[in-house]
């Protein structure tokens, strides 16, 4: 144990009951203590850190057999049998350590709405850099909070986002250009990111950002995601189709977006493109994003839809604690 927290410990000996005292010696004197109190009290994550570590067990070891064990900075503290480690519902989640937790349920009602940062700042009352590391700590598990695979019918297609080096100049792939200078890469690679959404009609929704646009990326992006048991449909370009030849997934093309054959009224691609039109329309709002946030943010986008009208501060908490709607599915 380090000084500062041995010394607190010592500390806190004067404050002990009685009988927390007894608890104390026996096992200071190494004698086996039952703890008597294994019931957990609700904390400042409501039921939602109960849940979590109900659901995926100890962060530390994955273990299963965990005990209350007191509270500390407002919340539940849980002790593993396997490993005898101790953690609370966000240990090794990227909302570990940050504070202000009563401010967080307001901050949560902030995302859902996907105000500006100044007014989830206001909300919050902290100040906006703060809400702005906010909203990218509690994205970083709605991030990676997809589907494991899709089921049955799968649209997919791409789409471009617009690329922002905002505050980022080093970052410029591409020369800055010159003032009355002609773009020096009309390209999309250069302007635009891609970004490959795909979607099963039960409404489940996978998307990634796409390195380039070609069979190995989109292969990279969706290997086990979209397997042989589905019918692929596509718009037919020749990334996607080649991906889908390739891993032996049936194809279907599309003929012209938005209007399916007579006598395939189910192969189309309408699902997926609406889905880049409510994103993109989303989006706009935060006036382009940095790419390296851009997962972040089509996770944002993909939380609000897969919760619908479930999308509370509450569940989006659990969302931001690794208990998202797809990783709730998760086995
Ligand atoms: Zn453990």
């Amino acid at each position: 144990m380090e000084r500062g927290e041995f010394q607190g410990w010592l500390d806190g000996i004067e404050r002990l009951s009685s009988a927390q005292r007894r608890r104390a010696l026996a096992a200071l004197s190494g004698e086996r203590v039952e703890r008597p109190e294994r019931r957990v009290r609700a904390d400042g994550l409501g039921g939602s850190g109960h849940s979590k570590v109900e659901a995926q067990g100890c962060p530390h070891c994955g273990g299963r057999d965990i005990v209350g064990w007191g509270r500390a900075n407002a919340l539940a503290r849980y002790r593993c049998k396997g490993c005898g480690r101790t953690f609370n519902a966000l240990t090794k989640t990227p909302m570990a350590r940050l504070r202000k937790k009563e401010q967080w349920l307001d901050h949560a009602k902030a995302m859902i709405e996907a105000t500006s940062v100044a007014k989830a700042a206001r909300l919050c009352r902290v100040h906006p850099s703060t809400a702005f590391r906010w909203r990218h700590r509690f994205l970083g598990s709605p991030a990676l909070d997809k589907p494991w695979t899709l089921t049955g019918i799968v649209e997919a297609d791409e789409t471009f986002i617009l690329e922002s080096f905002k505050g980022k100049r080093s970052a410029l792939r591409r020369p800055a250009r010159k003032r009355g200078g002609k773009a020096g890469h009309p390209g999309a690679f250069f302007e635009n990111i891609p970004i490959l959404v795909a979607r099963d009609r039960q409404g489940a929704t996978f998307d990634a950002v796409l390195p380039n646009v070609d069979r190995a990326s989109i292969h990279a992006a969706l290997e086990g995601v979209v397997t042989p048991g589905n019918q692929f449909i596509c718009d037919g370009g020749r990334a996607i189709v080649a991906f889908a030849r390739k891993a032996k997934i049936p194809v279907h093309v599309v003929p012209a977006p938005g209007k399916p054959l007579p006598e395939a009224p189910h192969i189309h691609i309408n699902n997926v493109n609406a889905y880049h039109g409510r994103l993109k329309e989303w989006m706009r709002r935060f006036h382009g994003v940095a790419t390296k946030n851009l997962p972040n943010y089509l996770g944002w986008r993909r939380a609000l839809e897969a919760w619908g009208d479930q999308a509370t501060p509450k569940n989006w908490i659990l969302g931001a604690i690794g208990m998202g709607p797809y990783q709730q599915l998760t086995p």
